[in-house]
């Protein structure tokens, strides 16, 4: 008896329509979090994993000595490099392909470098158009580096003591 009177009361006064109707209330009066991407962005972190380059030092030498340990840590098999012994005895790549349908931006190759040569940037907005354009070449990777040079250099120097 008591349930359907509370039933019949709740029917007469519309309860459960105000009562959803008082969450809309509070959300359309409250702070927007929803971001309008493109137009909007989001901080991104100086660790953030995004499209990876190869860095020069400032004289415009390679920093990458081909000593391959970014390829024995990529957990994805999607660096492939091959290298060539300078007459002075240093070493170079002479292919530095990343293969970017196999990555999986774990960051190791960057971790694994012991000069700081392959990074991977804040860029994340980027497409391929052309069949094999995924796989990133030395030179693709190289100018990408120089491209952006200043903002990778200022994001390790943000993040370098935690390093
Ligand atoms: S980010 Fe990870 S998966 Fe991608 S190339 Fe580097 S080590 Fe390999
Ligand atoms: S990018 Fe770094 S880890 Fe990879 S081969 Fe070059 S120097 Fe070695």
């Amino acid at each position: 008896m008591i349930s359907s009177i509370k039933h019949f009361v709740k029917t007469f006064t519309l309860f459960e329509l105000l009562q959803g109707l008082s969450v809309t209330g509070k959300y359309f009066f409250s702070k927007k979090v929803t971001v309008q991407y493109p137009e909007q962005k989001t901080p991104i972190s100086p660790r953030f994993r995004g499209h990876h380059a190869l860095r020069r030092y400032p004289n415009g030498e390679e920093r990458c000595i081909a000593c391959k340990l970014c390829e024995a840590a990529c957990p994805a098999l999607a660096i492939d490099i091959e290298l060539e012994e300078r007459a002075d005895g240093t070493r170079r790549t002479t292919k530095y392909d990343i293969d970017m349908f196999k990555c999986i931006y774990c960051g190791f190759c960057e971790e694994a470098c012991p000069v700081d040569a392959i990074v991977e940037t804040q860029i994340f907005e980027y497409h391929f158009e052309e069949r094999g354009e995924h796989v990133i070449t030395k030179e693709k990777l190289l100018a990408f580096g120089d491209k952006h040079e200043a903002e990778i250099a200022k994001h390790r120097a943000i993040d370098a003591p935690y390093r």
